[in-house]
Order: structure tokens, then C-alpha cells, then sequence
């Protein structure tokens, strides 16, 4: 087994430390662009499972009685301590992800880092309001929730546990985070730094495992909140089960975001956009603009450019800081991509170019772009979550947000056109939880980001973030005397 230099000491990080049992179910750990091993880790077991709610339970109510600014130092430690260990989580990152150091470097454990700094500078100003009611008065107090599970996707394993983290700690709850069983990892070193910057044991507690130890944390009655970054399918599973406990729900689902190219757009601004929205992380970002709608007077100019800029994709080892595109996270992943383009080619969609399997060890397949799209073809509607650009022709915008509206998702759209009364006319029309205006998947930590129809309910990131990681009391004071009827 090839390990790599900054990997985890354990499987789980429990009531502030690493811990193991190797009575879970193995989970091996595999490094996407060699296909090798490097790493084994266990499923939580029913032991480990209970640890994690149990330490979190317990050390919730202390961490939430501290002033918030004093919470808020120790998120901002741990930004400033990600941050000079940048290099080591990014190559880390790298390993669990396959994505190409170059891309690791500057989105995952920075942005993971901007999370704790931006929500440790809020944790000071989380206050109520006073409401005067004539002679008496009421005031509110913004409390957290308590116990806060958080289950990850495989494609952002340190922001997405940095994201829910961050939130749910200056909010003073405790966070129980499950990373994805494909990118156990990074979430471990980021428990790691938090306890090591001064957080309280329990409070931010990592445990492995699949689908079932997600279902049996979400299931436990002393869990008041879950956030989930998933699917859609597993969206509905989480939801319905939280529901149950009548639990508070962040989730953060799927896409198939349409993303619009206006005759008067600027070609390279909007071409340098469809490559951000469909192949940064070899396609594998949730709000990626994957159906991009191209008005016909710049479609062969669009198709023509996008092809010239494609050649020029660093397809290697990730490690190299040259290379920018980078395998597939898995062999399954890779084979549910190759069956959508296999499905693109039946249904009548042209592959311009890509698609193609490598010749080597690992998970690697080219950048596909299809044009000749329509609505109906499976690769429009569906998610692939992968390398797959679909270029669809539109001459009239009402029936291009008609068209793009028609999608069970909603998590994402964009415009590209120098027309600007247009281009706001256009997202106000758009049903999005993030829209953008001649740029496409900024996600800084100050913004809010979400879904809405099928793609998710609540938001992360922002102050909008604090509503889903707190709950409101109000307290209604009388100054005179009460009157009673009798
Ligand atoms: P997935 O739905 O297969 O798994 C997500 C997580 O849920 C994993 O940790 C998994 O173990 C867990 N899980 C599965 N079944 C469960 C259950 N019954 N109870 C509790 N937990 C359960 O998703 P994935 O393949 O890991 O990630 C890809 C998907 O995530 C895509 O659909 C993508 O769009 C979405 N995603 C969304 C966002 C966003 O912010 N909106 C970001 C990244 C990825």
C-alpha cells in the first residue's frame, strides 16, 4: 500500500482524538489516477457511532454557554493553521480526490480555511432583537440547535466538512461529520487542526462509514440537525428520515444547470466559462452548467474556440502543478460517465470531442463535448457528474428560459451577453439558488449557496448560513400587571 506522507493516523476522530476499530467493514482507500491503495479505513461501529453522539452531547451545552468570541478565536486559529499547512492538505486532498494539485492548492483547504475565519468572525455578533411592545417588551435570543450531523459528498471532501463545520460551530453546536466512503481522508485532518487550535474534545467528531451509518446518526433522536451533500435519491432517503424526528434539514442535492451564451457575449469570456462550469474538477461540481445554450449566431464561433481551448487541457499526473485535468474520483464513477456518452451517441447528440477512456492505470476519460443536443436526450436532463458538456441551439430568449427552467433541479444558472438589462432580466426569470452574470461557480464563502426545487432546501455559506445552524426563542417581558379574566 503506497501511503501518502500527511495521511490520518486512524479511521475515526472521536471526543478529540484519533480512534480505530477494526471490527467495521474495511474501506480501502484508492488513489484515482493510479487506481492504486493507499489508505484502509473501518466503518464506524455501533461503538464508535455511539462515542461520537455521546461526546457531542455532552460537550455541546459548555461550548454553546462561551462567549461567541471566544468560539470565534479558536475557528480563526484553525483557518490560520489550514492555511500555513496548505501544501499538506492540498496534496492530501489530491489523493483522496484525484484532482489536480493545481486546483487543490488554491480551492479546497483555502476555501475550507475561508469558512472558519468568515464564521469565527461572526460567532462575536450572533445576537437577538429587542422588540418594544408599548410599556412591555419582548427580546429574542438566537440559540443554537445542539447536536449537528453533517454527511459529505466525495467531490470537496475538506470544504464541504470546513462548510458545515464552521456554521455549525461559532453557532455553538457540535458537528458529527461522515464524509463520503469514497474520500474518508481530509475530514480528519480538519478535526485534527480544529482540536489542536483549541476546540473542546467532542465537538467536532469524524466517523467513517456508508449510506447505513448516515441513516443510523441521522436516525438518533439526539441529533437535532442534519446537512447532507448528496444526490438527489439520497436527498429524499435523509429528508424523510430526519422528518421523522421532525430534525432541521440543510440539503445540498444535484444539478443540471443550464448555463446561457448570448449572440453579443464576449467568445473567450464565455467559452473560458463553459470550460470552468463543465471541467473543473473533470466535470465533478455539483452547480456545473452542463446544458449550455447557445444562441445560433455564435454557435460555430462557441464550438470552434471551445474545441481550440480543449487541446490545450493538461491531462497527467496530478502531483504536477502543470497538469489541470485530472482522473475520475472512482472506477464507478467513470463507468457511469462512459455510459452516458455511450447514451449521448444512441440518442443522436454529435460528440464534437473527448470521451475517451485512457490507456493507462486509473480512472481517466477526455473532456466530452456534444453538440446538436436537445431538450429530451438523457444527457440533457439527467446528472452525469462528470466531463460532459451538452451544447444546445436557442435563437429566442423566452424559449431559452423556458427551456431552462424545464428541469426537475434547480441549483444553478448563468448568462453570458454585454447586454446587461438583459442579463438581469434573464436570472430574475431564472429558477436558480445561485445565478451569474458572465462568470460561472464562484462560490466564495461570503455569498450564499444553495438549491431550490429538486437540488436542496436551506443555505450554506454567508450570514444566511447562521438561520440553518440556530433557531430563535422569544422572550415576552411584562413591566405592569398581569390581567387575568378571572
Ligand atoms: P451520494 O448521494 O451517493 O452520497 C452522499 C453521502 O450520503 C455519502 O456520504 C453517503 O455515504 C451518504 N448516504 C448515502 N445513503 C445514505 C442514507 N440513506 N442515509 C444517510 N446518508 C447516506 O452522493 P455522492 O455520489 O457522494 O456525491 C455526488 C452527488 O452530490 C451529486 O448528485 C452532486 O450533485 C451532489 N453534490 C451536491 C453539492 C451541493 O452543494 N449542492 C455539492 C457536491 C455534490
Amino acid at each position: 500500500m503506497t501511503q501518502v506522507a500527511t495521511q490520518p493516523t486512524a479511521s475515526h476522530f472521536v471526543n478529540g482524538r484519533y480512534v480505530e476499530d477494526t471490527a467495521g467493514a474495511p474501506i480501502d482507500v484508492i488513489y484515482p489516477a493510479t487506481g492504486q491503495v493507499i489508505a484502509r479505513v473501518h466503518e464506524a461501529t455501533a461503538a464508535i457511532i455511539e462515542e461520537a453522539i455521546a461526546s457531542a452531547d455532552a460537550a455541546q451545552k459548555a461550548w454553546a454557554a462561551l462567549p461567541g468570541v471566544q468560539r470565534g478565536r479558536i475557528l480563526r486559529r484553525a483557518a490560520d493553521m489550514i492555511r500555513a499547512r496548505n501544501r499538506d492538505l492540498s496534496i492530501l486532498e489530491t489523493h483522496d480526490t484525484g484532482k489536480p494539485l493545481s486546483e487543490t492548492l488554491y480551492v479546497d483547504a483555502t476555501s475550507g480555511a475561508d469558512a472558519l475565519e468568515y464564521f469565527g468572525g461572526l460567532a462575536a455578533s450572533l445576537t437577538g432583537e429587542h422588540i418594544p411592545l408599548g410599556e412591555n417588551w419582548a427580546y429574542t435570543v438566537r440559540e443554537p440547535l445542539g447536536v449537528c450531523v453533517g454527511i459529505g459528498a466525495w467531490n470537496y471532501p475538506t470544504q464541504i466538512a470546513c462548510w458545515k463545520g464552521a456554521p455549525a460551530l461559532a453557532c455553538g453546536n457540535a458537528m458529527i461529520f461522515k464524509p463520503s466512503e469514497t474520500t474518508p481522508l481530509c475530514a480528519l485532518k480538519i478535526a485534527e487542526i480544529l482540536h489542536e487550535a483549541g476546540l473542546p474534545a467532542g465537538l467536532y467528531n469524524v466517523i467513517q462509514g456508508r449510506g447505513a451509518v448516515g441513516a443510523a446518526l441521522v436516525g438518533d433522536a439526539r441529533v437535532d440537525k442534519v446537512s447532507l451533500t448528496g444526490s438527489v435519491p439520497t436527498g429524499k432517503k435523509v429528508y424523510a428520515a430526519a422528518a421523522a424526528g421532525m430534525k432541521h434539514v440543510t440539503m445540498e442535492l444535484g444539478g443540471k444547470s443550464p448555463l446561457i451564451i448570448f449572440d453579443d457575449a464576449d467568445l473567450e469570456d464565455a467559452v473560458g466559462g463553459a470550460i470552468l462550469g463543465n471541467f473543473y474538477s473533470s466535470g465533478q461540481v455539483c452547480s456545473n452548467g452542463t446544458r449550455v445554450f447557445v444562441q445560433k449566431g455564435i454557435r460555430e464561433a462557441f464550438l470552434a474556440r471551445l474545441s481550440e481551448r480543449l487541446a490545450d487541457a493538461v491531462i497527467g499526473d496530478p502531483l504536477d502543478e502543470a497538469t489541470n485535468f485530472g482522473p475520475m474520483v472512482s472506477e464507478g464513477q467513470l463507468g457511469i460517465v462512459q455510459r452516458y456518452i455511450a447514451k449521448g451517441v444512441e440518442e443522436g447528440a454529435r460528440l464534437v470531442c473527448g470521451g475517451k477512456r485512457l490507456d493507462k492505470d486509473g480512472f481517466w476519460i477526455t473532456p466530452a463535448v456534444f453538440a446538436d443536443v436537445t431538450d429530451d436526450m438523457t444527457i440533457a436532463r439527467e446528472e452525469i457528474f462528470g466531463p460532459v458538456m451538452c451544447v444546445l441551439d436557442f435563437e429566442d430568449e423566452d424559449d431559452v428560459i423556458a427551456r431552462a427552467n424545464d428541469t426537475e433541479f434547480g441549483l444553478s444558472a448563468g448568462v453570458f451577453t454585454r447586454d446587461l438589462t438583459r442579463a438581469h432580466r434573464v436570472v430574475a426569470r431564472m429558477e436558480a439558488g445561485t445565478c451569474y452574470i458572465n462568470t460561472y461557480n464562484d462560490a466564495p464563502v461570503e455569498v450564499p449557496f444553495g438549491g431550490v426545487k429538486m437540488s436542496g432546501v436551506g443555505r450554506e455559506n454567508a450570514k444566511a448560513a447562521i438561520a440553518h445552524y440556530s433557531q430563535v426563542k422569544s422572550v415576552f417581558v411584562r413591566m405592569g400587571r398581569v390581567e387575568a379574566p378571572f
